[in-house]
């Protein structure tokens, strides 16, 4: 289980994070939703550690990181290890085809034979809907495919959590499409997802819990289905004007 508390952070003079706690539960898929600027993408950066809060604790399963203080490489890698991160604009190495792009984590940080790799690789091609795509490079492949080939490089770490931030934005409705069929077949296996989306369509379809960030704060933090269906004043505002 992923748990924020006190989470704060401030850009120079911004405050973009506020007093944020938060519970990420295992096996269920957490939407967070709000108006540009509102802070979700620095959430999601900072339990990947990749952004430092001032304050605030990060507890990841038996693993916590106090925010206040110096972060040990071991403890970084630790919690890195349990979480994939997938970008908006998918971020494939352009030098690597396709298997090596997914088998490279696995045989350098999990220690996995090449031939294990190879096949665990195939198989999450094939459930993304990819097969037979292994042998080729990143360019040689639409956006859409690329977004799943990021998924799969994601997936072959085995992290507990997949964190993803806006994975579809970038991408035309048709290949869009493409990607949010994928995330809904994780979703129903159960595997642990934060996704950050403006589309509130797969929101309500695959969220088990949504966020509503605003200017920082999460102004709400439940269920998908009272978000959607009872909407307070500021949501149904929200879903107004970006419907
Ligand atoms: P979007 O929907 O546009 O992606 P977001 O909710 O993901 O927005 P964040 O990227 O988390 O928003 O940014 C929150 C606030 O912090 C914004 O006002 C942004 O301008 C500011 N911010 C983000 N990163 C930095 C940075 N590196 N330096 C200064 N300000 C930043
Ligand atoms: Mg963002």
């Amino acid at each position: 289980m992923i748990k924020l508390e006190h989470i704060d952070k401030k850009y120079a003079d911004h405050h973009a994070l506020k007093d944020v706690s938060l519970t990420f539960p295992e096996h269920e898929t957490t939407v967070i939703i709000g108006p540009s600027g509102s802070g979700k993408s620095t959430l999601l950066r900072a339990i990947n550690l990749l952004e430092k809060p001032e304050m605030g604790q990060l507890h990841f399963d038996d693993l916590t990181v106090d925010f206040s203080q110096p972060i040990s490489n071991k403890l970084r890698f630790a919690v890195r290890r349990k979480s994939g991160m997938v970008f908006q604009n998918w971020n494939l190495f352009p030098h690597l085809t396709v298997l090596e792009n997914i088998t490279e984590g696995p045989r350098v940080v999990l220690k996995q034979s090449k031939a294990a790799a190879n096949q665990r690789a195939e198989e999450l091609l094939a459930l993304v809907g990819l097969p037979d795509t292994g042998q080729r490079y990143p360019n040689q492949l639409s956006g859409g495919q690329q977004q799943r080939i990021s998924i799969c490089r994601a997936l072959a770490m085995n992290p507990e959590y997949l964190l993803l931030d806006e994975p579809t934005s970038a991408l035309d409705p048709e290949l869009e499409a493409q990607v949010l069929r994928v995330l809904k077949d994780l979703a129903q296996n159960k595997q642990s997802m934060i996704v950050v989306t403006h589309n509130m369509e797969f929101a309500e379809l695959v969220a088990d819990r949504i966020v509503f960030f605003e200017a920082g704060e999460a102004i709400y933090d439940g269920p998908s289905k009272t978000f959607f269906e009872h909407p307070s004043a500021r949501v149904q505002e929200f879903l107004n004007a970006i419907s």
